[in-house]
């Protein structure tokens, strides 16, 4: 995990904007993710997946949204609503719910970030 993050730790700036003209990203796979420039600490609006409470089946995993703070199950639950959130939303990325949890997911990326 040390690509993104030491990336950050230089400054690059030009170095990555001329890169990002040319459609290279600094890290030579996928394209540079900007989306956790948008988000913001939020506050989990449930402890567990209010769809798959109403649907009265179980979940494995939750992750939180955030942009907007809402709990989902995550894609090794069968239904996959934090997946359904961010089709429905446009809301970028999913983090771990547990406090102090790093791992964070950008569903238009399709890869942690
Ligand atoms: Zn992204
Ligand atoms: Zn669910
Ligand atoms: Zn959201």
């Amino acid at each position: 995990m040390a690509d993104m993050d030491d990336a950050d730790a230089y400054d690059i700036g030009m170095y990555d904007a001329a890169l990002a003209a040319l459609g290279i990203s600094p890290n030579g796979s996928a394209p540079r993710c900007d989306h956790t420039d948008t988000i913001m600490p939020v506050t989990p609006q449930a402890s567990g997946c209010r769809d798959c409470q109403a649907l009265g089946v179980g979940w494995l995993g939750l992750l939180v949204c955030l942009t907007c703070g809402w709990v989902a199950c995550s894609n090794d639950s069968p239904q996959r609503h934090a997946q359904a959130h961010y089709q429905e939303t446009n809301h970028p990325i999913a983090g771990g719910l547990e406090p102090g949890s790093k791992w964070r997911w950008c569903y238009v990326h399709a890869r942690a970030v």
